[in-house]
């Protein structure tokens, strides 16, 4: 934050902002005292408590990148249901095969013909052969951890320090000054004490990997290509190729969760960089909206995991969970893969990332702030500093006040940021409209900081 603001005018300028919001949105504000009756924190979700302003809006309607509220407000939508609509909303597509099979049988625990294309279009787009389907990328996580156990024998997942994957155990972990193993702060009620399950390195620090690796009990390095849940913090050059090198040297598996690095291309980071996971993770915007998440492996893997999925008495957990692979889900991945998150939707989508970051850093340079954004693929982000390297450094660098008032004044004005951070999703749907929407709210923001 510039020298020149203090807390005390974020305070005053937060206040007169949630002002505003509460005048805006009456019928809000009514639906959500309704809420509080029976629903826990007045959300169906705990996340929906972490919006701007004293209450969540509701909802009446979302289509493409914008959204409107119960009291008639239209919103441009840069959160895209943080990456779950980064197809854009209610694509007509998704909504006609999920209303068809609907109409045909929800769940039957049988798969229908759409499985086998699905599984194939996956393999072609991330490049691993074999595949399973879950509901949720925290699911996935979960079941690929497993899986990874099953096969190495070996117990601990090692995690990078502010990493997200989920309500995952193993991943919700941090690493202490002396590098221990902590608990993250608001982890609610774990089980084990996590350093019995995870080691922590710092992203981007290979000799801190080893020396987690070289204990010869991790039996998965699980990460995120780039970290986007701490902000965007970007691999440095060789970093990933060193990771893999790491795994195999000491008999680890590398999982990539590309739940939100799909942002970097049709066959996400993997495909893009060139990357070669053991498992590959990504949940989200597969289904278009609709909670679908799917884990690839190698040949090799597959093969090796084969005896443990096949038979009677085996998987007795029921890997995946009973509505896995619905033939609903199958019907919306398909209807989603076959005309989004494609190529020529990307080709759009990312250049208007590049716009919006070019905008935003604009603003930056016309007031001379110490600020930085950075693009990945058709997502970017802001940060008051330089570009943080590691997980420690950028949660270091969060201002909370200050994302507060930037997320609500640009909400006051009709654009929704994703929340936690000050990241912006680019879909096809969006304009060079849109960004310079964006655009000239957050110039205004800024400017009546420092005013
Ligand atoms: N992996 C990553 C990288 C994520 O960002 C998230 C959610 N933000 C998840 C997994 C969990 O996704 P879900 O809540 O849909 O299970």
């Amino acid at each position: 934050m510039p020298q020149t603001v203090t807390d005390d005018r974020l305070v005053s300028l937060l206040a007169q902002e949630e002002a505003r919001f509460v005048d805006l949105h009456p019928r809000s504000a009514a639906l959500a005292r309704e809420a509080r009756t029976h629903l826990l924190s007045g959300v169906p979700m705990a996340w929906m408590t972490r919006w701007p302003g004293p209450f969540p809006l509701f909802l009446q309607e979302a289509s493409g990148a914008h959204f409107r509220d119960v009291d008639g407000l239209s919103y441009l939508d840069l959160c895209l249901g943080d990456t779950g609509a980064m197809t854009g909303h209610a694509l007509p597509q998704v909504a006609e095969a999920l209303h068809a099979q609907a109409l045909r049988g929800i769940t039957t625990m049988l798969p229908s013909p759409d499985a086998a294309w699905v599984a194939g279009e996956l393999a072609r787009r991330f490049g691993l052969p074999k595949w399973q389907l879950a509901m949720t990328a925290t699911d996935a996580n979960r079941f690929v951890i497993r899986l990874a156990r099953q096969l190495s024998g070996k117990r601990r997942i090692l995690v990078f320090d502010y990493c997200y994957h989920g309500t995952v155990e193993e991943a919700l972990v941090m690493q202490g000054e002396h590098g221990e193993v902590l608990p993250r702060p608001g982890n609610l009620g774990w089980g084990a004490h996590p350093s019995e399950l995870s080691r922590v390195a710092q992203f981007n620090d290979l000799r801190g990997v080893e020396d987690a690796l070289r204990h010869g009990d991790v039996a998965a390095v699980l990460t995120e290509p780039a970290l986007t849940n701490i902000g965007i913090v970007l691999p440095d050059e060789g970093f990933l190729a060193g990771l893999r090198d790491l795994c195999d040297r000491y008999g680890a598996f590398l999982i990539l969760d590309e739940t939100h690095t799909i942002c970097a291309g049709p066959g996400g980071a993997t495909r893009e960089w060139g990357l070669q996971p053991d498992f590959f993770v990504i949940g989200k915007p597969l289904g278009g909206g609709m909670p679908t998440a799917a884990y690839g492996m190698t040949d090799d893997i597959a093969g090796r995991l084969a005896p443990f999925l096949t038979g009677v008495d085996v998987d007795v957990s029921g890997i995946g969970g009973t509505l896995t692979g619905s033939a609903l889900a199958l019907a919306a991945m398909r209807a989603t893969l076959s005309s989004a998150l494609r190529d020529e939707d990307f080709a759009r989508a990312v250049p208007l990332a590049r716009a919006w970051a070019d905008g935003v850093q604009g603003v930056i340079d016309r007031h001379g702030l110490p600020w930085t954004v950075q693009v990945l693929g058709c997502r970017a982000e802001y940060w008051f500093c330089p570009a943080p390297r590691n997980g420690r450094e950028a949660a270091a660098a969060g201002q909370p006040l200050l994302d507060a008032y930037l997320h609500l004044f640009l909400l006051n004005r009709g654009v929704l940021m994703t929340p936690f951070h000050n990241m912006a999703l680019l879909s096809p749907h969006h304009t060079q409209a849109d960004v310079d929407r964006h655009t000239e709210v957050f110039a205004q923001a800024v400017a009546s900081l420092l005013a």
